[in-house]
């Protein structure tokens, strides 16, 4: 390709609004351009790289006898309110105006439907579908350029088998599958065990990649390997436990203290032996949740423990139905509540909680004895230095930014959507199903994310979209532009994808800049000085080494270095 004529609109000015260097690089290098919020243009330099990746991809998919489709993006309203979705993704969904449809964000209801009316017998399993498709997210914030977009390419798969123990292989092939899909992308990641939400299924898995710019965070032990979303994350943290004498409740008299630090001080006691309340309330459910001390709690695993979303009671409501203001909530004596508690606290006693009563608390609560607790659950979030629950290592605690999903679904959506087949014995069974993501846009900034410096993008050889980067620096002498073409097509017919900047009146720094911007792994530079020797340089992008070479050398050193 002849830079000459080829549209690449590069940049030597970050754009205003990007923190992360895979946004600033890829909108300089002229890989893509706004549109609007979370809405991105892919232009031709760019595309090579999609394109690339996305090739990955469908190899992987294939060897595990994957079969591609191509689903629409445009979905009747009324298979989503099937399954309950129009209302779980609320104001994620991006509704059609004019007609009941709306723009999908992913596609369990439509291939869930096309098993349903096609796979009738047990001889039709098991099925691995996929897709690499454009979805659509109202995201509330969309950010960090094209990582979190609201139209983005996802390749999401379903399987379709008979049972969990098929499920259990379907799984295990996808989680295989995207080992190699992300290594050769050139993607330093790791897995974590994820949460499955509300959507319910039995397991899940998540593919990350370290970053500090990533919206989730994970825990990690380097001994003994465990790795978890803090969505699901636990530790070895004590329990709060009972102790012997256990007292009579009191009702006690703490006036300013509000917060646990400030009640423990007043009352001179450990924090944990604080019982916090904070109360939520679901569709149709008030919640009281206590938690140890200063323990933090965390919404996922709330809403993974109530089966639903719910959300923090406003202060009006709150004092309407307690009382009492959120610093003086307590679980004794609390009606119309459904009480759960952390699996600190579980059947401790001797605790101090609120008293629903302003500037009071009760002190010598038992659990066992005081409150009818409807159940405890792992609710708090875990912190960095915490014991792992494997081996009792000190927690690492990351930011990461998720590239990928891998979930059991079990039969939620076989169940909503009537997917049934009859087995051996003739009997109606559920298919059981698994669905699996992996975000394209993610892989590619990710793959920047670990590869670039100052002056750009490093590529790996498998999605770079060029392997080498041509440059003739004296467009002016006859020499140097003959050499230079002579090595652009000496390359093409290597098979080797080659950029050649043939610019006439652009400066030789100029070239070099745009070079490294770029990013091609090998940049090959013909110049006036070294040609009179009958040499060409060769550097390579990724450790910045030099080399000058005789010309008739120069398609075997290149061809070397890009095999290894
Ligand atoms: P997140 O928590 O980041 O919003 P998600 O849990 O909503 O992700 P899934 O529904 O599992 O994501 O989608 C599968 C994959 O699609 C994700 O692992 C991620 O790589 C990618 N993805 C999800 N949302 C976006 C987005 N708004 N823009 C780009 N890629 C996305
Ligand atoms: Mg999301």
């Amino acid at each position: 390709m002849r830079l000459s004529t080829y549209f690449l609109p590069t940049l030597k000015e970050n754009p205003a609004d990007a923190t992360m260097a895979s946004h600033r690089l890829m909108v300089r290098a002229g890989l893509i351009r706004p549109l609007a919020a979370g809405i991105y243009s892919w232009l031709p330099m760019g595309w090579r790289v999609m394109k690339k990746v996305m090739e990955i991809i469908r190899e992987e998919m294939d060897a595990i006898g994957g079969q591609e489709f191509q689903l629409p993006a445009l979905n009747p309203i009324e298979i989503w309110e099937e399954t309950g979705r129009v209302e779980a993704f609320g104001d994620t969904l991006f509704h059609i105006k004019n007609r009941p449809l709306v723009l999908a964000p992913t596609h369990e209801e439509i291939f869930t439907t096309i098993a349903r009316d096609n796979m009738k017998s047990y001889r039709d399993f098991p099925q691995i579908w996929y897709q690499i498709q454009t979805k659509f997210r109202n995201e509330p914030r969309p950010r960090s350029g094209v990582i979190r977009g609201r139209q983005f390419f996802m390749k999401d798969s379903y399987t379709f088998d008979r049972s969990f123990e098929e499920l259990d292989k379907s799984y295990l092939l996808h989680r295989e599958a995207y080992k190699k899909i992300y290594s050769r992308s050139g993607l330093k990641f790791f897995i974590v065990g994820a949460s499955s939400g509300a959507m319910g299924g039995t397991g899940s898995q998540e593919f990350m990649v370290e970053s500090v710019d990533g919206e989730d965070t994970c825990a990690l032990c380097d001994d003994c390997g465990y790795a978890a979303n803090l969505e699901v994350a636990s530790s070895a943290v004590k329990p709060v436990g009972r102790l012997d004498d256990s007292r009579s409740i009191e009702e006690i008299h703490t006036p300013n203290a509000k917060t646990i630090d400030q009640v423990a001080a007043f009352l001179k006691v450990s924090t944990d032996r604080l019982a916090k309340s904070l109360v939520y309330k679901t569709d149709d459910t008030a919640v009281l949740i206590l938690m140890a001390g200063n323990d933090q709690l965390n919404e996922a695993k709330l809403t993974a423990a109530l089966g639903k979303g719910a959300v923090p009671m406003q202060p009006e409501e709150l004092a309407l139905s307690t009382g009492a203001g959120a610093g003086s909530i307590g679980p004794v004596g609390l009606k119309n509540f459904r009480i759960i508690a952390d699996k600190r606290l579980e059947d401790a006693n001797e605790l101090i909680s609120g008293a629903n009563k302003d500037d009071y608390h009760i002190a010598h609560v038992d659990l066992m004895r005081d409150v009818k607790v409807d159940g405890y659950y792992d609710l708090r979030t875990i912190s960095a230095g915490e014991s792992c629950p494997g081996c009792g290592h000190q927690l690492r605690v990351v930011n990461a930014i998720e590239i990928g999903h891998i979930f059991k679904l079990g039969t939620k959506y076989s169940a909503a959507l009537h997917a049934s087949y009859l087995d051996e014995a003739g009997e109606e069974k559920p298919i059981v199903m698994g669905s699996y993501g992996i975000g394209v846009e993610r892989i590619i900034a990710c793959h920047i994310e670990q590869n670039h410096d100052d002056n750009g993008i490093k590529w790996d050889k498998a999605v770079s979209p060029f392997d080498v980067h041509l440059a003739s620096v004296n467009m002016d002498n006859k020499d140097v532009v003959a050499a230079a073409d002579k090595v652009y097509s000496d390359l093409k017919e290597a098979g080797i994808e080659v950029l050649y900047d043939d610019r006439q009146g652009v400066t030789p720094g100029f070239k070099f800049k745009d070079a490294d911007l770029l990013g091609m792994p090998v940049q090959v530079i013909v110049g006036e000085r070294n040609l009179k020797q009958g040499n060409i340089e060769l550097k390579f992008r990724s450790t910045g080494e030099r080399k000058v070479v005789p010309s008739a050398q120069v398609l075997s050193e290149i061809k070397s270095y890009l095999a290894n």
